[in-house]
């Protein structure tokens, strides 16, 4: 097990009041799943939150996103990322992305398998790109009971960045998240070697009251 296992607070329909109690204890990143909401969350929260997207981008959106977004962790196509590259540019930023893969056995979750992953990193396009910092790998897994099939699904997402690390970021310090986990599954995504965990109702209380 890592020494630190990184937590971003999920404070997706949360009010401003909890996200503020969480800062006052310490809490400095937050992930929020829809970009107006971040927008308007954002404005009336200390400057030093680091917020992280955490969910599906459209393109149309990323305009909006790339200027105040920490991290974007939810790169799950070539296409969002190229956007998301050319609307930094513009702007003279680095934009700091985890590529999200689909490692769920469900039809709902977005997501790169490892062909596709691969495919895109060996593209000249992908090459070519200045303002993208590709800072590791995110994924979500089944909504189940079944251990043994988070446990396999989360083994399985550690494989492909393992992969990823020796094939095209051996060299790069930055190249080193592994993002998975929520309330239900933390435990079992931190035993195969997650970096950081997305936490949401354990922190907050259950969204859906
Ligand atoms: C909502 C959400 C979480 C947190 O879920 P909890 O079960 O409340 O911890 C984590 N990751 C993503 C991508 C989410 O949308």
């Amino acid at each position: 097990m890592p020494a630190t296992v990184k937590i971003v607070a999920v404070s997706k329909t949360n009010p401003v009041s909890a996200i503020m109690e969480a800062y006052s204890a310490g809490q400095r990143m937050f992930g929020e799943n829809r970009v107006h909401e971040l927008l308007q969350k954002k404005d009336l929260l200390p400057a030093d939150i680091e917020w992280h997207m955490i969910g599906h981008l459209q393109t149309n959106k990323v305009k909006l996103v790339v200027p105040v977004a920490a991290m974007i962790q939810s790169v799950d196509s070539f296409r969002l990322l190229k956007t998301i590259n050319a609307e930094a540019s513009k702007i003279n930023r680095t934009v700091n992305c985890l590529l999200q893969f689909f490692i769920a056995d469900e039809e709902t979750k977005y997501g790169f398998s490892m062909n596709e992953a691969e495919e895109m990193l060996d593209s000249d396009e992908f090459r070519a790109m200045q303002s993208v910092r590709i800072c590791g790998v995110m994924g979500m897994a089944t909504f189940i009971e079944d251990a043994e099939q988070i446990k396999r699904e989360f083994r399985h997402l550690a494989e492909c960045y393992k992969r990823l690390k020796s094939n095209y970021y051996a060299e790069e310090e930055s190249f080193r998240e592994i993002s998975m986990g929520m309330s239900g599954d933390y435990e079992i995504a931190i035993g195969e070697g997650s970096t950081m965990v997305r936490i949401g109702s354990l922190i907050f209380g259950s969204r859906n009251k």
